[in-house]
C-alpha cells in the first residue's frame, strides 16, 4: 500500500509546471520555490513512510496547496509578537522589556526621517550621539557623565578594554558568574584583554583580600551583581564604599557591573534592587547597566561614572564598534524622560506591571475569566487562582511577585496540544501548563491584548 502511494508521490517537475507554482517562480526567487515544492513532497514521503494512507496525501492538487502556503510562510517575517502570560516580566526569551507604543512612534518619526543624531543645530555644527541623553543620566543617577552602547555585556568588554587591556583587574570569585546565553564573566574578560585575578572564597571575600591583590599591573577593581543566584549561609562581600575608598587610595578605578539598571526605589513593591544612585553615590569611578531589564527601556549597555574615566572609556575605538543606534537612543530618551517628569508607573511597560496592585491584577483575573467563561461554557473549567511571578531577565531570582492566574481546563482535547497550537498561531501566545489546565497570569498581560486572547484560546479549544 504504501509502496503503491509512493510510487503516486508527484514529482518535483509535476508540481512546478502547475499554473499557480509557475507564476510563482515567475515572481519570486526560482530556489525558494523549488526548496517549497521539494520540502512538501519530502513532507507527503515522510508521512506515507510513517504509516499514513490517505490518498490524499499524493494528490497533486493538495501537494500544490502545501506548497502555496510554505511559500506564503517564507514570505513572512519570523520575528513576530508574542502574547506573555508566564508572569514573568523581563523574559529573556520574549524579548525583555515591552516598550510603550507612544515611545515607539515619536522615535519612529526621529527615524523615519533625518534627525539631529549628531548634530548641534544651536551651533550648527557636529555633535555627539551621547549628549542627547547625558543630562538626563546625570540627574537620574547623580553620575558625571555617561555613554551608551549596544548593551551591558558590550559595555562591560568595553570598560574591561578601554582601562585595563594587557593589565590586571580584581573580582571576587563569589562574582564570577554566568549569565544564561554565553555571558560568563571570564570569557568577558578574555575579549576585552583584560588579565582576571581572583581573589576571596566563593562565600566569603574580605577588604584585606582586594588590598592583598594590588599590584604594579592592577588596572580596575571590579565588583560584579550577583543577578542570578544568591549566596546564603556564611557569606561576605565587601561593601562598594568600602572597595571605592580602597580603589581612590592606590589610584586605581572601581568599577561595578550592576545588571538591572534600577533608576528608581522599587523596595516598595517587593522589589529590592539597589539603585544606580545608590552605587553611584559610593563613589565607584563607573556603573554600567542595562537599559532593558529593571529600567524598563530598549536593549543598551550605559556606563555612568567620573567624567575623567568615562571621557577615557569614550574615546576608545570600540566604542564606535558598540555604537547605540538613532532608535534606541530616542526610545531611551523618551524612556528617561518618563523618569524625570514622574510618569515611569503609568508609562513603562515594565514598571507598570511590576508595581501592578494585588486589586488590579485581581481585578482583570476576573474579567478575563469571565470572558472565558462567557465563550467556553460547558468545554472548559475556568476560574480565578493565586500564583507567584517573576522580574525575569536574571533580575532578582529570590523575589517572588503574588498575581492573579486564569486556570482554563478543557473538557475535551488537551492542554498540551491547545497549548501548541497557541504557541503557532498569530499573535503566538506563551502560557503556563498545569496538570493538564492553561495558566494565564495577567501581569504579563496587556489590557489592549485581552480581546485577542479570548479569541484565540476559544477558538483552539472549541475547534
Ligand atoms: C544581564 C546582565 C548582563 C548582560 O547584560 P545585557 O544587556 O544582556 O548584555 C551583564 N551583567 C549582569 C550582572 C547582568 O545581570
Amino acid at each position: 500500500m504504501s509502496k503503491e502511494l509512493l510510487r503516486q508521490l508527484p514529482r518535483v517537475n509535476d508540481v512546478l509546471s502547475r499554473d499557480s507554482i509557475r507564476e510563482l517562480a515567475d515572481r519570486l526567487p526560482y530556489d525558494l520555490v523549488v526548496d517549497s515544492v521539494r520540502t512538501a513532497i519530502g513532507n507527503r514521503r515522510s508521512a506515507v513512510l510513517g504509516g499514513q494512507d490517505n490518498p490524499h496525501l499524493v494528490a497533486i492538487d493538495s501537494v500544490e496547496n502545501e506548497v502555496l502556503q510554505l511559500v506564503q510562510s517564507r514570505l513572512e517575517p519570523a520575528l513576530v509578537s508574542v502574547i506573555n502570560t508566564t508572569g514573568v516580566v523581563l523574559h529573556t526569551n520574549l524579548g525583555r522589556a515591552p516598550l510603550n507604543r507612544e515611545f515607539l512612534a515619536d522615535a519612529s518619526e526621529v527615524a523615519v526621517g533625518y534627525s539631529n543624531l549628531e548634530y548641534n543645530l544651536p551651533a550648527r555644527r557636529r555633535g555627539s550621539r551621547y549628549d542627547h541623553t547625558s543630562s538626563l543620566l546625570a540627574q537620574l543617577t547623580g553620575a558625571e557623565d555617561s555613554l551608551v552602547v549596544n548593551n551591558n555585556a558590550g559595555a562591560m568588554v568595553l570598560m574591561l578594554t578601554a582601562l585595563a587591556r594587557h593589565k590586571e583587574v580584581v573580582v571576587s570569585r563569589g562574582e564570577l558568574i554566568e549569565i544564561g546565553g554565553s555571558f560568563r564573566l571570564p570569557e568577558i574578560f578574555e575579549v576585552g584583554g583584560a588579565h582576571l585575578k581572583e581573589v576571596g572564597t566563593t562565600n566569603r571575600t574580605h577588604l584585606r583580600d582586594y588590598e592583598n591583590a594590588i599590584g604594579p599591573d592592577t588596572a580596575m577593581l571590579l565588583k560584579v551583581h550577583r543577578s542570578n543566584y544568591a549566596v546564603v549561609g556564611f557569606t561576605d562581600e565587601v561593601a562598594a564604599d568600602s572597595l571605592a575608598e580602597l580603589g581612590n587610595a592606590h589610584g586605581i578605578p572601581v568599577c561595578e557591573d550592576l545588571g538591572s539598571g534600577c533608576l528608581v526605589d522599587l523596595k516598595p513593591y517587593g522589589i529590592p534592587a539597589v539603585t544606580v544612585r545608590e552605587q553611584v553615590e559610593r563613589n565607584l569611578d563607573i556603573v554600567t547597566f542595562s537599559g532593558d531589564k529593571l529600567l524598563g527601556g530598549p536593549q543598551a549597555g550605559i556606563l555612568v561614572g567620573k567624567k575623567e574615566v568615562i571621557q577615557r572609556i569614550r574615546k576608545h575605538p570600540m566604542t564606535r564598534a558598540l555604537r547605540v543606534d538613532k532608535l534606541t537612543l530616542a526610545t531611551l530618551e523618551r524612556t528617561l524622560l518618563a523618569y524625570v517628569d514622574g510618569t515611569w508607573k503609568e508609562r513603562i511597560p515594565a514598571l507598570q506591571m511590576l508595581t501592578a496592585s494585588s486589586d488590579t491584577l485581581e481585578k482583570r483575573a476576573r474579567i478575563l475569566s469571565e470572558r472565558f467563561d462567557a465563550v467556553l461554557k460547558a468545554d472548559a473549567a475556568v476560574g480565578v487562582e493565586p500564583c507567584e511571578g517573576r522580574v525575569g531577565g536574571g533580575a532578582m531570582p529570590e523575589t517572588r511577585l503574588s498575581s492573579f492566574a486564569v486556570r482554563v481546563a478543557p473538557t475535551k482535547g488537551s492542554a498540551t496540544s491547545i497549548d501548541e497550537r497557541l504557541r503557532a498561531g498569530s499573535p503566538a501566545i506563551v502560557c503556563r501548563l498545569d496538570h493538564d489546565a492553561l495558566v494565564f497570569d495577567v501581569r504579563t498581560l496587556l489590557d489592549e491584548q485581552i480581546d485577542v486572547l479570548v479569541d484565540r484560546v476559544a477558538h483552539e479549544i472549541l475547534a
